[in-house]
């Protein structure tokens, strides 16, 4: 866990801001972490404007505009009734309407939806686009449930929901455990209890009714145009670089697909029971056959694959030797230990696919080593600017191309590169990502929140 002596700003607002987190939100390690992490870097800022301070920006940050939290019973195929937990964090508004993903998984409480909540206020910063952040999600563990118990969740779970929603007030999108079949229940569930089709209110939605092309491949892709753009910055890129991805989900899959377009080899991904390494890089159209069409683990892949592909129960991925390493799995998941493999094998990137994989001590560990260090708020930002790009869609009523989309996604992901450059270079620490990711998304929310006075 946390706590404030992990703490090395010494800036006064700084340390009394994270004192009052602490304080005020114990048996939250999730959420302390995510706050440490950007407040650790906000002091040189805070020096240069005391207007921040004079106005509690940082308090009034680290505390949610607001929190709904709610019961969600649902009856399974047997006739059993279950009642899990709902749960919606409106975090900031300052920039747009709340916007950020629904996660069901079983790990999911109130701490993991505010460290969520709170990383993506300043992702969605970074995009340089009109939108707040949020998150939500339930405890509901989909796997192994049948595709009428997911209808009937979602269905429960949007009728609580929908009241708190709204395209101009709040956005939600998926994230682990949600993906197309969901949001396609809850859009529903919303257009009925509402009696409007009002196709601003989610995002990833399907083709066919007002879902954006790209959006799908966006986390992934956008991780991966991130990771090239800091790798040419030194001289490099993905050419025939080694790339180790964990997770075996939307992101990863499309990290892998966007690797390989640049000429990477792809050797292994990972999911909650294991990886898969192959050694002639990953076929991914069987891998997307086991994990999108079969929702299979991905021993299942490795026995198809046969001889070049290996399967190893447990342990964990970041044993294989690589050039670049892309977490795309979920929180916590990259620690001090694979931090030191990492570098002992010649790690030359990690760019962060998911929400806060790499552990502080791990981070800290790859920053003193070299590492050219992607942090998520930045590098997997490329999903929430595709929701937007959706919702412009929606606005217009029209639907691009996948070239006019991945386009864009393009020009979005070398604008928030470049956001993080330039702050890291005004801060006098060139090339520190996390640096500049942090004091650029916080400086955009920051003076929009001074602007609108005290709210
Ligand atoms: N859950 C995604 C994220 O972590 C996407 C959020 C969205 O599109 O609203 O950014």
């Amino acid at each position: 866990m946390a706590s404030e002596s992990d703490l090395h700003d010494h800036h006064t607002g700084v340390r009394s801001a994270y004192k009052h987190v602490v304080r005020r939100n114990p048996y939250e390690p999730e959420f302390q972490q995510a706050v440490l992490e950007v407040l650790d870097n906000l002091s040189p800022a805070l020096t240069r404007h005391p207007e921040y301070d004079d106005q509690r920006i940082l308090q009034r940050l680290c505390e949610p505009e607001r929190q709904v939290m709610f019961r969600v019973p649902w009856r399974d195929d047997n006739g059993n009734v279950h009642v899990n937990r709902g749960f919606r964090v409106q975090f900031n508004s300052a920039l747009g309407p709340y916007k950020g993903g629904l996660r069901f998984h079983p790990s999911v409480n109130l701490g993991v939806i505010k460290f969520l909540g709170f990383e993506q206020i300043f992702k969605n910063a970074l995009t340089g686009m009109s939108i707040g952040g949020a998150k939500g999600g339930s405890d509901f563990d989909p796997k192994g449930r049948s595709d009428n118990e997911i209808e009937r969740f979602c269905q429960s779970f949007m009728t609580e929901l929908h009241q708190h929603l709204g395209e101009h007030t709040d956005v939600p999108a998926g994230d682990i455990g949600v993906g197309a079949r969901e949001i396609g229940y809850m859009f529903g569930q919303y257009r009925r209890l509402a009696n409007r089709w009002e196709a601003g209110v989610m995002t990833g939605k399907g083709l066919d009714w007002g879902g954006s092309r790209v959006r799908t491949e966006a986390t992934g892709y956008g991780t991966v145009l991130f990771t090239q753009r800091m790798l040419e910055r030194n001289g490099k890129d993905l050419d025939g670089r080694r790339v180790v991805v964990s997770g075996a989900g939307n992101v990863a899959l499309y990290s892998i697909e966007r690797a390989q377009q640049l000429g990477a080899n792809v050797v292994a991904c990972s999911d909650s029971n294991g990886y898969v390494v192959d050694d002639k890089g990953l076929d991914l159209d069987l891998l997307k056959q086991v994990k999108e069409v079969e929702r299979a683990g991905i021993d299942v892949y490795a026995e198809r694959r046969g001889q070049s592909a290996h399967y190893v129960r447990g342990a964990g991925v970041w044993e294989v030797p690589c050039d670049v390493a892309l977490p795309s799995a979920t929180q916590n998941e990259l620690d001090a230990k694979a931090a030191r493999t990492l570098i002992d094998n010649g790690v030359i990137a990690v760019a962060e696919g998911a929400n806060m994989p790499t552990t502080p001590e791990a981070t800290s560990l790859l920053r003193r080593a070299g590492v050219l260090f992607g942090p998520g708020k930045a590098a997997n930002a490329g999903g929430v600017a595709t929701s937007v790009l959706e919702m412009r869609q929606n606005a217009r009523r029209t639907s691009w191309s996948f070239d006019h989309a991945e386009q864009e996604l393009a020009e979005t992901m070398a604008g928030i590169h470049d956001r993080c450059e330039e702050a890291a270079e005004r801060y006098g620490c060139p090339g520190d990502y996390v640096l500049g990711a942090n004091v650029a998304g916080f400086e955009r929310v920051g003076n929009a929140m001074l602007a609108q006075g005290l709210v």
